[in-house]
């Protein structure tokens, strides 16, 4: 079974040239790439709000819910109290924010992340001042209990990948996760899936950027059994949402 772990719908602001997609094309590039379920969230510029009612509308495939912490957005913690039990996830974009995950700002979503047994999705890129993987490890060693994905691997680029891989490793930070979004190196997939163990991998696409069918390759190509890519493909991200309840 493949859950793509990570897909936007919506509209993206002026970072991507104010493209946006809609739920019905994502249901259709997600079953067409043999994926059964999907981990949702907005584009940046569709309010969580928005999708939230849309998915509804699509009953026959399933989501699971995503929902983008901008601590700006006035309407965030109304949503978040009044749908918190079908939210199963909460997505940081500290580039787009333009804050790292440690401001201060987020620091009251990840409590209730915390509390709440939600797992944070967390943008890492290559702008390391900012969305740097040291200050999603660093949110990893103050909150332990808090489950963190970090996206594109830490960075989406093989030297940041392996550091933050080794990083993982070597701080023993159990509750840290990397995300496949994007990154199309498998050779180093390979090498960080060696060093951290297939539990600590999940697969996403980064639709509707990247398509699931350009990264499920990348997964399949991995020198593992075919127990450890399920557990990329969707148990380690069902084992993370069922311990919500
Ligand atoms: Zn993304």
């Amino acid at each position: 079974m493949i859950i793509d772990a990570h897909i936007h719908i919506g509209k993206w602001s002026g970072i991507f040239f104010n493209y946006e997609s809609n739920v019905e094309d994502a249901v259709k590039v997600m079953k067409k790439a043999g994926v059964e379920a999907a981990v949702c969230m907005p584009a940046d510029n569709t309010s969580n709000d928005e999708l939230f009612n849309e998915i509804k509308k699509f009953p026959d495939f399933k989501f699971y819910f995503n929902a983008w912490i901008n601590p700006d957005d006035k309407s965030l913690d109304n949503f978040l109290k009044e749908n918190l039990k079908h939210i199963s996830l909460l997505k940081i974009h500290p580039s787009i924010q333009k804050r790292r995950i440690t401001d201060i700002s987020f620091e009251k979503y990840l409590r209730i992340a915390e509390e709440n047994n939600k797992p944070v999705i967390v943008h890492c890129g290559r702008w390391q001042e900012i969305a740097g993987y040291s200050f999603a490890l660093e949110a990893a060693e103050k909150y332990r209990k808090l489950n963190l994905i970090l996206a594109h691997m830490g960075g989406d680029q093989p030297s940041i990948i392996l550091n933050c891989a080794g990083e993982i490793k070597k701080r023993k930070l159990n509750n840290v996760y990397l995300g496949t979004e994007s990154v199309r190196e498998f050779y180093f997939v390979n090498e960080a899936v060696k060093m951290i163990s297939p539990e600590k991998i999940i697969f996403g696409s980064d639709y509707n950027l990247g398509l699931p069918e350009m990264y499920i390759p990348v997964i399949d190509s991995l020198k593992i059994n075919s127990s450890e890519k399920e557990l990329i493909f969707s148990g380690n991200i069902l084992r993370l949402m069922s311990e919500l309840n």
